[in-house]
């Protein structure tokens, strides 16, 4: 591939800006990645405390891509270890196998709550079969017509709220389509007789080859970051960008603030992975109003993670457990150790524990140990284990952990993207660069495809973003 730009500009240090980065590199082109904290792999990093390492919530590695996973092993060769995940759901005082799919679904409620729950699945799955029932877009009725309103009041709703802050009625169902195995009855039928679903979803780890690197996640990005490194590109930390600056459709340099210096830089093309609101904030270009509206109507979930070493080696009996009771704070819990043995001392493990909160809000600004008070009153309540077991904590905040998917996003998108395509040199990519539900291995095919594309222009360029953002294959 040939490129006329020889000037680009990377923005985020994450897994896209630094795979678009290493392929800019590999093409014989100078790049400048900026970064606005001081390390390196954005939501993919791993940092050390103590004897552990820890992911920002473990993140297991697992693709569709195929050129993707040639190029992870590749990579890290004989330290990408096969992984095989056991998940939990903890209702009503019971762990639960998950995903909550087939016939399990029932079995989290209530033996009451069973007959119910399945006419008004069964009654749901009807209608599905027999005409598109009437759906308005959100996570409600996706739910509600596929899975009956029932198993929607007694469990998606209030796990969908907790995790997204905000009413389920207002969650795009965009979520649901991510996140939700659906299955056909004749998946559910096969299933019973322990047969795989035809199509396996993305999000049923269970049926898929997932991977962990060894000493965790930032094993990767590390590993992009010294090949970048390596053929000559150069990074800045602590970068606070100021405006990207441009005329005629044309983005001609970027300022920003570095070591209480203001720099303005040349540049010929810029590849965002930056919140895609602030990209619109800081674009000094003609932006159209209804642009900047549409920018400030988006938003991010934060979360903080809460890191608790315990001097066993295994004390939940799962990798990883949901959370779905409104009483109980946090969502998710990960046995670190599970994931990633060498990431821990032996015989002892670490539980990463998530909240999602909205940035400035009561957990936002809850210290380490108020966290671990709320834990431990959970944990020891319900037997899953005592404070003699903890040897230490940490906690760590997130300002952008999750795009916010509030109905009506994707039209957002759409009008941010069709504006971002008249302008001829810059791509926006990455979870928040396109305000999608991108994993780490999404976040590589996009650097890598992003910077295969740089040619592209106007229609061309913005089918391509539709493409990588997965909203035209609604
Ligand atoms: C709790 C949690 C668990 C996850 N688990 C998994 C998992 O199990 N498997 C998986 O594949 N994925 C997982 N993910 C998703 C994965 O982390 C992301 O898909 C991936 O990191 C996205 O990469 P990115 O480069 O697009 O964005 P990010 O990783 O968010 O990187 C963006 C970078 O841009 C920088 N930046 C932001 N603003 C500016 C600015 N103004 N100027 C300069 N730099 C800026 C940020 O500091 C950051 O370094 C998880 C995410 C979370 C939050």
């Amino acid at each position: 591939m040939t490129s006329h730009y020889r000037n680009p500009v990377v923005i985020g240090a994450g897994p896209t800006g630094l795979s678009a980065s290493w392929k800019l590199t590999e093409l014989g082109i100078d790049v400048r990645l900026l970064e606005k904290t001081e390390k390196i792999g954005g939501l993919a990093q791993t940092f050390r405390h103590g004897d552990y390492l820890f992911d920002i919530g473990p993140h297991i590695f697992h693709t569709f891509h195929a050129e993707i996973l040639s190029l992870v092993k590749e990579i890290l060769g004989n330290d990408l270890l096969r992984y095989y995940p056991k998940t939990k759901i903890f209702y009503k005082n019971r762990f639960v196998q998950y995903p909550l799919s087939g016939m399990k679904v029932f079995t989290v409620l209530p033996l009451m709550m069973v007959a119910p729950a399945l006419i008004s699945f069964l009654l749901a799955r009807w209608k599905l079969y027999l005409s598109h029932p009437r759906e308005d877009g959100s996570f409600e009725s996706w739910i509600k017509s596929r899975f009956g309103k029932k198993l929607y009041d007694v469990y998606f709703a209030p796990y969908a709220q907790k995790v997204w802050m905000m009413k389920a009625a207002e969650i795009s169902k965009y979520i649901a389509e991510q996140k939700v195995p659906e299955l056909k009855i004749s998946d559910y039928v096969r299933r019973l007789f322990n047969r795989p679903p035809k199509k396996i979803h993305g999000e049923d780890a269970s049926r898929m080859e997932v991977f962990y690197p060894r000493k965790g996640i930032g094993q990767l990005t590390n590993w992009l970051y010294d090949k970048v490194i390596e053929k000559g590109g150069k990074v800045d930390f602590n970068v606070d960008i100021h405006s990207i600056n441009g005329k005629n459709s044309r983005i001609e340099s970027i300022t920003y603030r570095q070591d209480d210096e203001l720099v303005t830089r040349g540049t010929d093309f810029v590849f965002s992975t930056m919140p895609l609101n602030d990209l619109i904030e800081i674009l000094k270009i003609k932006v159209p109003r209804d642009v900047r509206e549409a920018a400030e109507h988006l938003g991010y979930v934060s979360a903080v993670l809460f890191y608790l070493k315990v001097n066993k080696r295994k004390l939940i009996d799962s990798s990883w457990v949901y959370f779905s009771s409104p009483d109980v704070w946090f969502n998710r819990v990960f046995d670190v150790g599970a994931f990633c043995e060498e990431c821990v001392p032996a015989g002892k493990t670490a539980y990463c524990i998530e909240f999602t909160c909205n940035r400035g809000d009561k957990i936002w600004h809850a210290g380490a140990d108020e966290l671990f008070d709320h834990v431990m009153q959970v944990f020891e309540r319900n037997s899953i284990m005592s404070r003699a077991d903890v040897e230490g904590y940490t906690i760590k905040k997130v300002e952008h952990a999750y795009p916010r998917f509030k109905i009506g996003f994707d039209e957002r998108v759409r009008i941010i993207l069709d504006f971002l395509s008249t302008i001829e040199n810059v791509f926006t990519i990455g979870r928040q660069g396109l305000f999608c539900y991108a994993n780490v291995d999404d976040a590589l095919y996009m650097g890598i495809r992003a910077v295969e594309m740089m040619n592209l222009r106007g229609d061309e360029k913005l089918e391509t973003q539709r493409f990588l953002l997965k909203l035209d294959s609604e």
